[in-house]
Order: C-alpha cells, then structure tokens, then sequence
C-alpha cells in the first residue's frame, strides 16, 4: 500500500514539472512604442514596381536564352525612375549582372549596411498565366507580373525609400550599399562578384538584408497571431546522383535483381532511415519565440523538450513537410533513369537525390551517412553540385534590432521570429564577411501569394509594395 501512495506522489511530482514548465513557459516582455507613420508618394512607389515588371529579366543557366537587351532596359529603367539615387550615388557595375550602389555616410566606415536584392526573374509559362506576365498589368487592387513578389518588390521598395529620403536631402548616418545581383534564380556569380570586392576592400558589413522571411500567419503549430520570420541562416543542399552499372542483358531472362531493383532497395533503406534529429540554433530560437506564443498543448511540449522531444521528432519524422525540415538533414529521391526499351536491362541507371544539409554538418558527412544507410558498394554515390551550410548570424546584436524594430513598426502587433531558411539565397555568399546577415522579404504574404512564387499568376496587392517602402525608409532612417 504504502509504495502505492509514494508512486502516486511521484507521479504528481512529475506531473508538476511538467505545468510549472508549462506555465512559466510566456513570451518574453516587449517594448511596444510604434513610431509614426511615413507619409511618401504611394502612387509613384506602384508605378516604379510595374515599369520594373515589364522588363522581362528571366536568367536561365543556357545563357543563349536569355534577352540581354531586357537586362540592359531595367538598368535603363532605374535610371529613369530613380534619378536621385543615380545623381547622388555612386553607381557600378561589377559584373554583368552586379549592380552596386554606394550612398556616402555621415561617417565613413568599413561596417556598412548592405541592402540587398535580384533584379533576375525564373521563366514562366505564359499560356497558364490569367494576365500578360511582363505587362505590368493593374487590376482589382493587384499589380500582377514574375517577380512582383520574387523579388522585385524589394529592390523597388529599397530604391523607392532612398529615392525619397533623399529628396527630402536625407544622408543616412554611416556608408550604405545597395547590392544587386540578376542571376540569384541560376545560383550565378553575381553576388559572388560584389562579395569578393566588399572582401577586397577589407569591407565587414554591420548589417546585411536580403530576401528571405515575410509576414506570414499559421505557420507555427498552435500559434493564431502573424509572424515576421527573418532568417538567419540557410540549410545547405547537395545535388547527388545514385549510379549504378550491370552488364545488361535482355528481359526475358533477367537475374533476380536488376539495377533498377537495386537502386530501389537504396531508395527505400534512404526513407526508412531519416537522418538523426539535428535541431540547429535558428530552429531553437524560432521553437524559443514562437513555442511560446502557442496554444497550451504545443507550448507544454516545447517547454518540456526533455520529455516530448522524442514525440515531436517521431511526428515530424512521419509527416516531414517544413516543421521536419527545420529539424534534420533531408533527402528528396526526385530523378530516376533506366532503360530506354522495355525489354532491355539498363547497362546502368541513376537516381537524383535532392539533399537539404542541417547547419553544422557538411556534404561529405551526408555521402558517409547515405553509404552505411545504403550499405551496397557498388551504387556510386556522385556529387554534381553543393552548396554547404550557410553561417548563423547573431541576434544579440544591433542589426537585428534595428531589423526588428522596421518589422514592428511597420507590421504592428506582429510576433517577430529569428528562423532557419530551408530554401538557398544569394545572402549565403555574405557570411564570409558578416555575422550580421538577415533574409527578410519586406511583405505580407498570404498562403496563396506564397504558392504563386515560381509558378503561375504571380501577383502583389498595391499596399503591399507600399509597405515594403515604408518598411526600407524606416530600416535606412535608424541605420
Ligand atoms: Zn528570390
């Protein structure tokens, strides 16, 4: 009886922790003075955006493909509707597609602030488009396009917040770059090229902004109130090919396995054994900031990692998707080839392996994972391109205040998050010089708009490229 009662007190003991963690698990305390509103021309930051649109700036990696006179007619058109910045900035061209602009400081200093952006856009398929991609066309509130949203909106909204703060005969306190690169979509040199001559110059930006994040709501399990997501860091992907050679033969007798067989067999021992649960800083940050502002259930099981950890994963094991994303290295199989012919054995075949690398680990730790899960010597496992892990940036530190406090003012009432970017950007070459490097895409996105990116009927409400102005002038005003 009596070991009964002590199991009992145990048990609620346990139960304790848990609702005490629980409860003491509360958004941090946060200092809400907004400022006022910026008052600039709203109609002339929409027309800016649509003449940008209808330069038709697609990059494709088969350069043959591309129509320079487009990539030459945008840097025409920003000349046109960005007079000031082309009087008192000084302009260059790097590179064929870099663009840098440098507005001089108060002070002169070797810690800029880098605003980034791509002028470049990805192809589209115009027969499935409801208006003309390229005609900047304005209808119901909306101005529809590639790159409206991807990401034309933000050099348009950092230019357009330049453009009129120098009007008003603003220079901001410290040395300003505006950083563009039109072959981000190709994964080009672009940014490379700018990154290389801010290296040369001994150059350490304080402060770097690039596409990335955006205002988004129910993105975080049991969280209703929007979210500004700024990332700061991206995972790494790796392209890999799985290639494995038989002797051939025909079909009509066939050996109990073929290559195609084989490679399945790899296929399903990759699936069935995810990589280890590896939640980097950003992820922690994130689970920190938002884990908090969820409902009683999620926040119960982010206050209590030690115990539901082992749940969480196995529920993000079984539905991947984004939350699993930001928990482990991933493995998309997304390309297979075999023969040509039916009834003919292939003399070999491949399968592509699309690969996300956590923070912290590395390609060659993913190659040495995937040949112990595959565990069959003759399937080759082939490289073809790799970009590692991006650095992290800090968050205690002024520039994500100052990024912060723009979101804030701008978006009022939203939760700001520190997060881990699964997709690639042109901002990962900027860790060789900078901790202080955040991706954030200056706009409110609805689910919809987000799935429009990269695909058909991309289109941007009018006051949302408003707001990604006001977000850049009050961003410049406290650099
Ligand atoms: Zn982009």
């Amino acid at each position: 009886m009596e070991w009964l009662i002590g199991i009992g007190i145990l048990l609620l003991i346990f139960i304790g922790i848990i609702l005490v963690r629980t409860f003491l698990f509360q958004p941090k305390n946060e200092e809400t003075d907004f400022s006022e509103d910026v008052e600039f021309d709203k109609k002339r930051a929409v027309a800016n955006l649509q003449a940008l649109i209808q330069c038709r700036t697609v990059s494709y990696k088969n350069k043959q493909l591309e129509d320079e006179a487009e990539f030459l007619r945008l840097e025409a058109t920003l000349k046109n509707i960005f007079p000031l910045v082309h009087e008192k900035m000084q302009w260059m061209k790097l590179g064929d597609r870099s663009l840098l602009y440098f507005w001089p400081g108060v002070e002169s200093t070797q810690e800029p602030t880098v605003l980034m952006a791509h002028y470049d856009v990805v192809p589209v398929h115009e027969a499935s488009w409801q208006e003309a991609p390229f005609a900047g066309v304005i209808k119901d509130g909306y101005l529809w396009g590639r790159g409206t949203l991807d990401t034309k909106i933000t050099l348009n909204g950092a230019l357009s917040a330049a453009e009129h703060l120098l009007e008003k005969g603003y220079t901001p306190q410290k040395d300003m770059y505006f950083a563009f690169a039109g072959d981000e979509e190709i994964a080009g040199k672009g940014a490379v090229v700018i990154v290389d001559w801010f290296e040369e110059k001994k150059m350490k930006p304080s402060l770097v902004v690039d596409e990335g994040g955006a205002v988004v709501s129910k993105i975080f399990p049991g969280v209703e109130e929007d979210c500004a997501l700024v990332g700061i860091a991206e995972k790494g992907m790796l392209e890999l090919e799985l290639v494995l050679e038989s002797s051939g033969g025909h079909a009509s007798s066939p050996k109990p396995h073929t290559v195609v067989g084989e490679l399945a067999q790899a296929c399903v021992n990759v699936e069935k054994n995810p990589f280890p649960k590896n939640v980097s800083l950003p992820a922690k940050k994130m689970f920190d900031v938002l884990g908090r502002r969820s409902n009683f259930m999620y926040r119960m099981i982010f206050a209590n990692q030690w115990l539901f950890g082992g749940l969480l994963d196995a529920i993000c094991k079984k539905n991947g998707g984004e939350l699993n994303a930001l928990m482990r290295t991933t493995m998309a199989f997304t390309q297979m080839q075999g023969s040509d012919a039916n009834n003919v054995i292939p003399p070999y075949a491949t399968m592509g392996i699309n690969s996300r690398i956590m923070n912290g680990e590395t390609s060659d730790e993913v190659v040495s994972y995937l040949k112990k899960v595959i565990a069959n010597d003759k399937i080759q496992i082939v490289k073809k391109n790799v970009f590692e892990p991006s650095r992290i940036s800090e968050v205690d530190c002024p520039g994500y205040e100052i990024v912060k406090k723009a979101i804030q003012d701008t978006w009022k009432g939203v939760l700001v998050s520190p997060y881990l970017m699964i997709a690639c950007s042109d901002s990962r070459h900027y860790g060789r010089i900078s901790p202080y490097v955040y991706r954030f895409s200056a706009m409110k996105l609805s689910l919809e708009e987000r799935k429009s990116i990269h695909g058909n009927n991309e289109k941007v409400p009018l006051d949302t490229i408003q707001q990604a102005v006001a977000f850049y002038i009050r961003l410049i005003q406290m650099c």
